[in-house]
């Protein structure tokens, strides 16, 4: 794969453990009703890994991108049942999600592996979107932006150029309908766009910060229309390639 520039604008669909063979005809619907046209956003699809390969290549030539959900820190070698960047680039990935808060949580997965992680994907020439984002407990004792800035500093490894995305991504917004609000995500994301000039400099302002927690096709053009919102992380809502056109053409 070419290395290509980090997306300024992307609406980016995270199918997590979802999806079949049969899955990929959502795929050739986006396909379908995507080529050709001007997109005020990029766009692209994170399937599983039994289907990135399939998927990259139907979506070859289309300017529709196509990304992993996780990466190994390592090349290659001894880790039975995972997955390396390099082998995600291989399968035509040029995108990897990395740090989100199924597997912070749900795996244990700390900042320093995500910094590791987040490198490895630099190294195989993938763009990596980093998840950060409190819990709601978190939230409702006010240390929002601690945790977010605490996530924020120690999941990007030293070194690292401007190219790969933020995702703010609520813990508690995630799969379950509910949304910041306007004022709140807004909030976040200029926090974020602060901490990240303070890091990268002028770099920083063009680093996309996506939105993600229950973004539909009745929220998204609201949320999309925020300040230093670039564009979206869309999980549920990016199985079906109808809802997931309503919210790219929201964008
Ligand atoms: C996600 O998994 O990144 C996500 C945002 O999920 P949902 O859109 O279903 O809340």
């Amino acid at each position: 794969m070419a290395e290509g520039k980090a997306p300024r604008r992307l609406v980016a669909g995270n199918w997590k453990m979802n999806g079949l063979i049969a899955s990929l005809a959502e795929v050739r619907a986006l396909k379908a009703a995507l080529s050709g046209r001007a997109m005020a956003a990029s766009v692209a699809v994170c399937p599983p890994s039994t289907l990135l390969a399939a998927a990259s290549n139907e979506l070859k030539g289309t300017g529709i991108l196509s990304g992993g959900q996780d990466c190994h820190t390592e090349a290659s070698g001894a880790f039975t049942g995972d997955v390396s960047a390099e082998m995600l680039a291989d399968a035509g990935a040029s995108l990897v999600i990395l740090g989100h808060s199924e597997r912070r949580h749900g795996l244990h997965e700390s900042d320093e592996l995500v910094a590791r992680k987040v490198k490895a994907a630099r190294r195989a020439g993938l763009i990596p979107i980093v998840c950060v984002g409190e819990t709601e407990g978190e939230r409702d004792s006010g240390k929002t932006l601690d945790i977010v800035g605490r996530q924020l500093a120690h999941s990007l490894p030293d070194g690292l150029d401007a190219k790969f995305l933020i995702a703010y991504e609520p813990v508690w917004a995630i799969g379950s309908g509910r949304v910041p609000s306007h004022a709140d995500i807004e909030a976040v994301h200029g926090f974020i766009r602060s901490q990240l000039m303070e890091r990268f400099g002028s770099a920083g302002a063009d680093v996309a910060i996506l939105y993600g927690g229950s973004v539909k096709p009745a929220n998204a053009a609201e949320i999309l229309s925020l300040k230093d919102v670039g564009g979206a992380l869309v999980g549920g809502a990016s199985l079906k390639a109808t809802d997931f056109l309503k919210i790219i053409a929201a964008a």
